[in-house]
């Protein structure tokens, strides 16, 4: 059943300036969902000049009371868990026990940093006898939210709820992909009741409604998590009013496999790394380095395995893995297989689409292992964003940790080692910003949460977000009565 719906700015529904509207579209069936507004800057400078309006009666608010706002709008979500659970199943294509997982998952994540609210604080600095010197962290104002369609609802809330929890407003802009996500939250937030103009929903297009977003003057912070090439143009756009910026970009991870690790839980660790969400994730476990003692019998395992997993209906409770989210990112993946063939690589499973003409109507594509590969090959060192595992073997920790290293980005590392001393050694030289030691764990939002080299700056999540939405203040007070001082004396 097709709806059509309305972006929320200022606590009111509105059409687009434009007038114009976009499709959102179900990525297993192909079935149309329903309309959206297809915002642009007009829309983006209402949304701003709505979020700043807000601004000072939100800053004000008392923390532990922000705190509770966003504690009913965590509460609100799970009582609406069925309905929001089935559109991440419609429209984003996760099937449907894992998206009611998420929206828990989501609400926990809201309760997360609804704490914040009233814990973070500024600290006194030993100014010496005559001074009393301390900080003071103040919320930095209007806050930007430029979102991708892997995750569109915890997404979302990752960044908007730590920056309202400290008393900032909030203009979302979420991809094209997945608009009625957002909207469906805006929904939510409305039936809370929270103060209006805190919250902001511009549905668009990225160039059309995210690059002004981007580039508003009064935008004092960026949160963008997206590809590479899109957040460099949000870097350059941010440069111009030296708004903060927080990027969450691509990744390629390595999954180091040591001689001694249990192979059957490498094997099925290794499937959630990179199956997950069809491997559309940003720490997706993509890049499997394997000992030469165990790299046969996992690569084996994996592929009997990966042989196996069904493909289908996203609200059928047997199904395991879901599609693509469109036909251009289908087209990525295939382009990706192809490139790797002739580089060498070769399929040891899947590499193309399934068979079944029910499936060929949305964007499916088989679990895929790529062998015969080599770190220089563009499949190892690209993103590819899909369900393909490149493999590679290593027979020296050196070597594996030179080749984990090898590599643009910098998000996450997994490494499976029974000998923890040789893991912890090896955790230590990984560039990455999470390193995941015998378990793979997809997110824990109270640890912080980012990148090395392209894979990004700062850090979301765990008490490292609230730097990104507050300004530290220093506040520096004399305790003596008079200045003794003769003023030339003074060192500055
Ligand atoms: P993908 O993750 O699909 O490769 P992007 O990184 O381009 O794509 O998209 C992530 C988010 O960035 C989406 O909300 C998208 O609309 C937005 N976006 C795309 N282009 C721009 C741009 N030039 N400026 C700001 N936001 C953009």
């Amino acid at each position: 059943m097709s709806t059509d719906k309305l972006m929320y700015i200022g606590g009111e529904w509105l059409e687009s300036n434009s007038g114009q509207r976009f499709e959102s579209e179900n990525p297993a069936t192909g079935e149309q969902l329903g309309t959206v507004p297809r915002g642009n800057g007009d829309d983006i400078a209402v949304a701003v000049a709505a979020a700043a309006e807000a601004f000072p009666a939100w800053r004000d608010t008392p923390p532990d009371a922000r705190g509770r706002w966003l504690l009913r709008v965590a509460a609100a979500l799970r009582a609406r868990a069925d309905e929001l659970a089935l559109l991440l199943a419609t429209e984003s294509g996760h099937y449907l026990g894992k998206a009611q997982g998420l929206v828990e998952f989501t609400a926990q994540n809201i309760e997360f940093h609804a704490g914040l609210a009233d814990k973070a604080r500024g600290a006194t600095i030993p100014a010496g006898p005559g001074r009393l010197a301390l900080t003071r962290l103040e919320p930095v104002g209007v806050t930007g939210h430029i979102v991708p369609w892997n995750y569109p609802l915890f997404l979302i809330t990752r960044s908007v709820a730590p920056a309202i929890a400290l008393g900032n407003t909030a203009v979302v802009k979420p991809a094209e992909q997945t608009p009625l996500m957002a909207v469906a939250l805006a929904e939510v937030i409305d039936e809370v009741g929270l103060p209006a103009g805190v919250f902001n929903v511009v549905t668009g297009f990225g160039e059309e409604a995210g690059a002004p977003l981007a580039a508003h003057p009064d935008v004092r912070s960026i949160t963008f998590t997206g590809s590479v090439e899109t957040g460099q143009l949000v870097m350059r756009a941010a440069a111009d009013h030296m708004a903060k910026l927080t990027l969450e970009l691509g990744g390629k991870t390595p999954v180091i496999v040591f001689p001694d690790a249990d192979v059957e839980t490498v094997i099925e660790a290794t499937m959630q790394g990179i199956l997950s969400r069809c491997g559309q994730v940003c720490i997706a476990g993509s890049r499997l380095l394997v000992h030469d003692d165990l790299y046969d019998e996992v690569l084996e395992g994996l592929v009997e395995r990966f042989g196996q997993v069904k493909l289908g209906d996203m609200l059928d409770p047997a199904t395991q893995m879901g599609p693509l989210v469109s036909q251009e990112q289908l087209q990525r993946v295939e382009g990706y297989v192809e490139i790797g063939q002739q580089e060498g690589a070769e399929v040891l499973v899947g590499g193309g689409r399934p068979d079944d003409p029910q499936l060929q109507k949305g964007y499916f594509y088989l679990p895929t292992v790529l062998g015969n590969v080599t770190n220089e090959m563009r499949v190892a060192r690209e993103e590819i964003f899909g369900p393909v595992l490149v493999a590679m073997r290593w027979r020296d920790e050196d070597e594996v940790i030179g080749m984990a290293n090898d590599s643009p980005y910098g998000l996450a590392a997994a490494i499976w080692c029974k000998d923890i001393t040789r893991a912890l050694r090896v955790a230590t030289r990984l560039e990455a910003g999470g390193v995941f030691v015998n378990e793979w764990i997809g997110e824990d939002f109270k640890a912080p949460h980012g990148g090395y080299k392209l894979s990004g700056i700062g850090r979301e999540n765990g008490f490292e977000c609230i730097e990104h939405y507050t300004e530290t203040k220093h506040i520096a007070i004399s305790l003596e009565d008079e200045k003794t001082e003769n003023w030339c004396d003074a060192p500055l």
